[in-house]
């Protein structure tokens, strides 16, 4: 079948990749059913306990660029320029995310952003909305998904193809295609759960620092804190699920007190609603899924987190995820039917996005534990020094994934991998900060091509 505006296509969760490929899709001037759990956020608060906010950087901001959605979006962001580093002691260090002034990452409320995205998807008139229609499964077995209206209870079905399954981590369409033996699916659950906690405005501005993003890592586990626009932040403690250090250990709201006290004194002093929130707040759980294929012919195909969810250290779940929906739009025009499009789709992103799980687990490392370490500081000067020098060359991994969306995430893994070497070279601990640039330039030369 033809990817043409004959028939609707079915969207399945209008979260954020839902709702960013409804607006691409419904430029294009396709008709959409997008079909949604949850209520309408339209005239509802939003859900409560999850990642409250998420740090958007360029990938996302280039996919949203292409939906003209920015302009609406600016307002929602606070811009944070690096890390803020919060030692036991109390003393915080910045460390600056790149070295220009455009090299910022951005915290947006996640229900904020959802909301405005769903707001202009409504706008287009081949658009229909259906929240409170729960998928509970797709059944290839007669071609149809099948919904619960959750307003009275009704179940109903609904031709399968062509359905974007856009139905998050947990997706209900991922797990019906690996029960028929249409795909495979790998889970790697991380033995860490987080809790999101908040620490209030005072007198109506940020009680620190706002244009950060502040981290107190502490080696087994850390706390992370970002910004939001009305003064607040939303911190999220990341814990091991077990152990003398664990989420099981804080059997109460005095253990997890004193654990805050002990750990992250400067942040408990600011968190006056730490008790009652940690007693009632969600405990999540992470990891990485990995499928294969994406896509059931051109019946269904899985995208963003459904396809590829992955652990939130690297801050681009959300971001891949937007990425996705500017590819497969990019795609449509070369392809005549839903069948290669989904499956040229899958194999442009398959290894991207393989790569981009695998450096968000590598960052959890980073994040709670390496941003201490006086060898990766000195090689990160060394790292943004080389930048400089050689800007056509060298870039640190970190601005490869969050700055430049030009260059994928398979080839950032990759380049990151030889720039790491150079840096062990280059790096002397013994030569009192001299760095011998004419090997270095050699060096880049030989392997950064
Ligand atoms: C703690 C944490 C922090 C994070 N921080 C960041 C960050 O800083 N930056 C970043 O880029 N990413 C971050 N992420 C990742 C990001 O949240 C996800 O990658 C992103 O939400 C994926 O978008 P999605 O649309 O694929 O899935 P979701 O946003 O999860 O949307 C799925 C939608 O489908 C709906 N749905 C689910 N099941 C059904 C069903 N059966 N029927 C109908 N509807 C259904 C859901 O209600 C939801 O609206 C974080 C994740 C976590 C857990």
């Amino acid at each position: 079948m033809k990817p043409q505006h004959d028939r609707p296509v079915n969207i399945v969760g209008a979260g954020l990749a839902g709702a960013l490929l409804a607006v691409l899709l419904a430029r294009r001037g396709f008709a959409l059913d997008l079909y949604e759990r949850r209520p309408d956020p339209r005239s509802t608060e939003g859900e409560r306990g999850r990642s409250i906010n998420l740090a958007l950087a360029a990938r996302g901001i280039v996919a949203l660029e292409r939906a003209g959605m920015m302009e609406r979006i600016r307002p929602l962001l606070v811009p944070m320029r690096g890390r803020m580093v919060h030692s036991l002691s109390g003393e915080v260090q910045l460390q600056p995310y790149g070295q220009r002034q455009d090299e910022v990452i951005y915290s947006v409320s996640r229900a904020d952003l959802n909301r405005v995205l769903i707001e202009e998807a409504a706008r287009h008139p081949r658009v229909r909305l259906r929240f409170r229609h729960t998928c509970l499964a797709a059944l290839p077995e007669t071609d149809t998904l099948r919904f619960r209206d959750e307003a009275d209870g009704r179940e109903c079905a609904i031709p399968m193809a062509p359905s974007i399954a856009a139905d998050g981590a947990g997706s209900v369409i991922r797990s019906s295609l690996a029960r028929g033996g249409l795909l495979g699916v790998r889970e790697e659950w991380l033995d860490h759960d987080y809790k999101e906690l908040t620490i209030p405005a005072r007198h109506e501005r940020h009680a620190m620092e706002p244009h950060a993003l502040h981290i107190w890592p502490r080696g087994g586990f850390m706390l992370i804190a970002l910004p939001n626009t009305d003064g607040s932040f939303t911190a999220t403690l990341f814990l091991a699920r077990s152990g003398p250090d664990g989420f099981d250990s804080l059997t109460g709201p005095e253990e997890a007190r004193a654990l805050f006290e002990s750990q992250f004194a400067d942040a408990a002093r600011v968190m006056p609603h730490l008790r009652e929130e940690f007693a009632a707040h969600p405990q999540g759980r992470l990891g990485t899924i990995h499928t294969r294929p994406w896509h059931s012919g051109g019946r269904v195909m899985l995208l963003g987190d459904a396809a590829h969810a992955m652990v939130p250290f690297h801050g681009q779940g959300m971001n891949a995820a937007f990425e996705d929906c500017r590819v497969l739009e990019s795609l449509l025009d070369r392809h005549e039917s839903w069948d290669t499009l989904f499956a040229d789709f899958e194999r442009c992103r398959l290894a991207d996005t393989a790569a981009i799980a695998q450096m968000a687990l590598e960052n959890y490392v980073e994040m709670r534990d390496t941003v201490r370490d006086p060898v990766y500081l000195r090689r990160k000067a060394l790292a943004m020094e080389l930048e400089r020098r050689f800007p056509d060359r060298f870039v640190p991994r970190y601005s490869m994934v969050m700055f430049h969306p030009e260059i994928s995430y398979a080839e950032a893994l990759r380049r990151g991998a030889a720039q790491e070497r150079i840096l062990e070279t280059l790096d002397d601990p013994g030569a009192a900060g001299k760095v011998d640039f004419d090997l270095a330039r050699a060096l880049i030369a030989q392997q950064l091509a």
